[in-house]
């Protein structure tokens, strides 16, 4: 197992900001088209943009409560004021709040008047985040209100709404058309979060090298993924099985933090003496192991004996990553839909053990743009004295890919370029 080391999380700037340069302009722009389309839509834009002094946050509530006021003094549907990019600050729980909402728009009802936080982002779908911050925006106004002695509060009712790239706009403006979700569900989520006995609290008490964390789907989207999964892979973390906070807190109160110590809770069986479909799973285990304890518990019971294999079979590869092959079984599963390629009993299939050949295809997706960047495959057999075969088709272009000195340059793209995830076979 490879030594445990800590790495702080900027020193893989160079591997992510690349990245964030291009994804940040590409916001802005996306943004700027955002505010032209209500500029051709709605009665006003008021750009608020970059009227903050120095590092201080200067709320523009002022001119959001004019606005509001105003609306409440028109007649219904005479017109939409959008805000852009308006300062707001306040609380939530126990924390301060502030920051720069992407777009407010304001507009007259027949109850008084509607306000809708925007947050614009260029991605095809809306992420949990992104909801979260036009759900905040949106208390800060709500509490701005609220403290507003002009202003009847029962008057305003408020919403919020992600735009993405997949937004469709109307020829005519129509707010009810307009993206909106339920924002007070994000904003009870977030209330309960920053509390000040809440999760947030007790995550910063912790030093960045001991917080609790899962590596999880979540983690794709976070440009601190390459870090956290080096980190795991230096520590050879139990984390790396995608395990719950929950979940490795159990396996940690009971002594076992990496994956040689989970896979050691299991001998694993000799391949040549026994039929991996059929045994039944950790009936080689003795009797007072700690294996039996984990079992019975009711977070993880369940899952063990597929944790243990996992354990087993990462603990195989990283001892031995150039020539290991993965034939390990996880007892008692049954068969899968596949023959098996080396089966235990060769008659049960008609053909040559490890003759079935194997097509891994990669197709990589470019979710900036909407469309396939590369489409390759892989061909093997499990004999090791055949070579895999690689498929791809040489389609070459060009990428305009801003540097970190922020000048552009035109890089060649191959269809052929290694995929570099861990799991991927080509
Ligand atoms: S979301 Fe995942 S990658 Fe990001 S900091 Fe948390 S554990 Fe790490």
């Amino acid at each position: 197992m490879s030594k445990s080391e800590h790495h702080d999380g900027d020193e893989y700037d160079e591997a992510f900001t690349p990245l964030n340069l291009l994804l940040s302009e590409a916001g802005e722009q996306f943004e700027q088209g955002v505010k032209s389309r209500y500029e051709r839509q709605v009665d006003d834009v008021v750009d608020l943009t970059n009227d903050d002094e120095g590092d201080e946050f200067d709320p523009d509530h002022g001119t959001v409560l004019e606005t509001i006021t105003a609306a409440l003094a028109q007649p219904a549907e005479t017109g939409f004021t959008v805000l852009f990019q308006p300062t707001l600050k306040g609380e939530v729980a126990a924390y301060n709040i502030a920051g720069h909402a992407d777009f407010v728009i304001v507009w007259p009802t027949e109850s008084g008047a509607g306000v809708r936080v925007i947050d614009a982002k260029s991605t095809a779908e809306q992420k949990s985040y992104q909801q979260i911050q036009a759900a905040i925006y949106t208390r800060l106004i709500e509490q701005a209100v609220e403290t507003s002695a002009n202003i009847d509060s029962q008057a305003v009712t408020y919403s919020a709404g992600v735009v993405t790239r997949e937004t469709e706009w109307e020829s005519e403006f129509d707010i009810s058309n307009h993206p909106s979700f339920d924002y007070r569900s994000r904003i009870a989520d977030v209330t309960r979060m920053l509390q000040a006995d809440g999760e947030i609290a007790s995550t910063s008490e912790h030093d960045l090298s001991d917080a609790p964390h899962a590596i999880t789907d979540k983690c794709s989207q976070c440009p601190y993924t390459e870090s956290c999964t080096t980190e795991a892979f230096e520590q050879s973390h139990v984390r790396l099985l995608g395990l719950s906070e929950s979940e490795q807190k159990v396996l940690v109160e009971n002594g076992i933090t990496t994956i040689d110590e989970l896979a050691d809770l299991c001998t694993a069986p000799n391949d040549d003496e026994w039929d991996p479909t059929t045994q039944k799973r950790a009936g080689f285990v003795s009797k007072d192991s700690l294996y039996y304890d984990l079992k019975a518990d009711t977070t993880i019971g369940d899952s063990l004996p597929n944790l243990v294999y996992q354990a087993e079979a990462i603990r195989r590869q990283l001892s031995d990553p150039d020539d290991y092959q993965n034939g390990l079984w996880i007892p008692g599963t049954g068969k899968f839909q596949l023959p098996e390629d080396d089966p235990f009993d060769p008659t049960e299939v008609e053909f040559a053990p490890n003759s079935m050949i194997r097509v891994y295809l990669n197709v990589q997706h470019d979710h900036l743009r909407d469309r396939l960047v590369q489409l390759s495959a892989r061909v093997s057999v499990s004999d090791p004295d055949i070579d895999s075969i690689r498929i791809s088709k040489q389609r070459r272009t060009t990428s305009r890919v801003m540097s970190r000195s922020g000048l552009t340059q035109r890089l060649p793209i191959t269809a052929s370029s290694r995929c570099l995830r861990d799991s991927c076979p080509i």
